[in-house]
């Protein structure tokens, strides 16, 4: 019984909230286990251009839980950012795909792709962020002009100068930008005229709806136009069928990534099918 009055009226005795309450610090036990045990492996996902070349993948994060298999990201992101783990297991992807920046470098084959890597608007905050990714840099030799990172609206909400300033300094050295999930955040769109970004990413709920809802055709319809008239580039995630694909391509998007193309799948696999697709 929970003490009334006074000054801890606080009730952990509902069961359903202790059990989710249990269930999430044993899976923050687990994250910081995950971390000194090597648990984590990138997924790559494929994007290719109008004629369905791969020109580059995107890197997704996967954890190999030892219990309950491979845990998704939707589930152990937020869990991350609301420890600030993310800055540590986000420096680990970023190496990991610098790394196979600059093995794919050496390989004919496979030398012109470019891996986008996501970047969590905490991380980026983080003012050793910079300084972190300089010291990548410099140990992989990753070629920089090859690395996207995937930023959110998110970052532009607050300190947006501060955003602004380390783009800028990141696009220096080669590196691109691309904003994800474009129309699903909250923020004005005055800031992206005024941001040095690449690319805009159409959010895969509005790709998926394309052919089934005018309102969101119309959503897809502007965000190509507003990315040419910023000269920007564009590409479509989530593009799961020939007809989207189809309509996107009509509407003068060329550049798509979904299952369509092929699943996030491990490096030996995404190897394999970009190799076969070059012979
Ligand atoms: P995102 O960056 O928007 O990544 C796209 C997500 O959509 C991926 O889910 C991908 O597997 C999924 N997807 C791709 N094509 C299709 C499709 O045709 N249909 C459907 N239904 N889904 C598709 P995933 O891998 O579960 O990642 C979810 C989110 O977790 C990512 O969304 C990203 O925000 C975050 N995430 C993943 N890896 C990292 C990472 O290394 N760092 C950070 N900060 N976030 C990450
Ligand atoms: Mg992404
Ligand atoms: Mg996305
Ligand atoms: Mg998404």
């Amino acid at each position: 019984q929970a003490k009334a009055g006074g000054r801890s009226t606080i009730c952990f005795f509902d069961p359903a909230m202790q059990a989710a309450l249990l269930v999430r610090v044993k899976l923050e036990a687990d994250l910081r286990q995950a971390l000194e045990n090597h648990q984590w492996q990138l997924y790559y996902q494929p994007q290719v251009d109008c004629v369905g070349h791969f020109t580059g993948v995107e890197a997704l994060l996967r954890w190999q839980h030892p219990e309950r298999g491979m845990v998704s990201p939707g589930e152990f992101i937020p869990l991350l950012e609301s420890t600030g783990l993310i800055n540590e297991v986000g420096e680990w992807v970023i190496d990991a795909a610098c790394r196979q920046l600059a093995l794919w470098a050496t390989k004919p084959q496979l030398r012109e792709l470019t891996i986008s890597v996501n970047i969590s608007p905490l991380q980026f905050r983080d003012s050793d962020f910079l300084g972190r990714l300089q010291q990548i840099f410099v140990r992989t030799k990753a070629p920089l002009e090859r690395l996207k990172l995937e930023v959110t609206e998110t970052l532009f909400v607050e300190a947006r100068d501060a955003a602004r300033d380390k783009i800028l300094s990141l696009k220096a050295q080669g590196v691109r930008f691309s904003l994800d999930d474009f129309g699903t955040g909250y923020s004005s769109l005055a800031y992206l005229a005024q941001l040095p970004l690449d690319q805009l990413k159409i959010d895969q709920s509005f790709v998926q709806q394309v052919l089934d809802s005018s309102a969101n055709a119309a959503i897809v319809e502007s965000t190509i136009a507003l990315a040419k008239s910023l000269h920007l580039d564009v590409i479509a995630e989530g593009v799961e069928t020939e007809n989207q694909k189809a309509w996107l391509l009509a509407h003068g998007c060329h550049a798509f990534q979904g299952y369509l193309f092929g699943r996030p799948m491990p490096v030996g696999e995404i190897e394999a099918a970009l190799l076969a697709q070059c012979s």
